[in-house]
């Protein structure tokens, strides 16, 4: 399977918007991080996990030609506002895009993107076809996810297994018997927003520290913030079984 992270940023996206910080001004490559997103590309089939706003350009940058399915987090404007260009592969492969989800996620996708679901729909709109997933494993494309429970906050979020590779992101607690499911990875990615506290995302230090209490080979931090410092530095601070995720790397797993 081959793993290429499309965005390791968190919500606004590094650089922020009018932010002149180190890290914003940072000309290092791995400094630019788009919001959250991979592409799995695994038995010949593509799929994306969430689509947030960068998507088109993360589909552009990462020159994929063929999506299968898209499998969603959680709701977050970050995890879907870019579903809309899905369109380009419904056009290309004449199909509609399956999209997979907890219900909450796909009820929301239904409010946000009304007019894919109209009966008298415009020509363009993309063509979507919502698939629950509860909380047990499910297979896309003859492909097996397990799904991986996690509390953001309040709001459960899953993360998901694939073979060896497990990808959390959005989480600032995991229970044990869902820790359990990540044991025997190979690879890790896990949520680590900032240094300091904050309600629904691990910092860097719990991310560090839950890492070490599993046995996994390499871990990757993803969802970073400007706040985290840049790439280079927080990488020079880290044990060297945990590295920071950055937008365009890709792993063999
Ligand atoms: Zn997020
Ligand atoms: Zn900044
Ligand atoms: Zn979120």
């Amino acid at each position: 399977m081959r793993v290429t992270f499309l965005g390791t940023g968190t919500s606004q996206g590094v650089p922020v918007i009018a932010c002149d910080c180190a890290v914003c001004r940072s000309l290092d490559y791995r400094d630019k991080r788009l919001r959250v997103s991979v592409w799995l590309e695994v038995q010949g089939k593509s799929f994306v996990i969430d689509t947030g706003p960068d998507f088109r350009q993360q589909m552009l940058r990462a020159r994929v030609r063929k999506l299968d399915a898209v499998v969603f987090t959680h709701q977050h404007k970050d995890h879907v506002a870019g579903l809309d260009d899905v369109r380009a592969f419904n056009f290309r492969q004449r199909r509609d895009m399956p999209l997979y989800g907890r219900q909450e996620v796909l009820d929301q996708i239904e409010r946000e993107f009304y007019y894919a679901f109209e009966e008298d729909r415009y020509p363009g709109v993309p063509h979507l076809q919502l698939l629950p997933i509860t909380n047990q494993p499910f297979e896309v494309e003859g492909v097996l996810f397990t799904p991986i429970e996690v509390m953001h906050g309040r709001m459960p979020v899953y993360g998901f297994r694939v073979g060896d590779f497990t990808y959390i992101t959005d989480t600032n607690y995991i229970s044990e018997p869902e820790l359990e499911k990540v044991k025997g990875s190979k690879v890790l990615v896990l949520d680590a927003l900032q240094r300091e506290p904050h309600i629904s995302h691990f910092t860097l230090p719990q991310a560090v520290e839950l890492i070490n209490r599993l046995d996994v080979p390499v871990s990757y931090l993803t969802h970073l913030s400007h706040r985290m410092g840049l790439h280079e530095a927080v990488e020079a601070e880290l044990p060297s079984h945990i590295r920071l995720a950055f937008d365009g790397l890709t792993l063999e797993v």
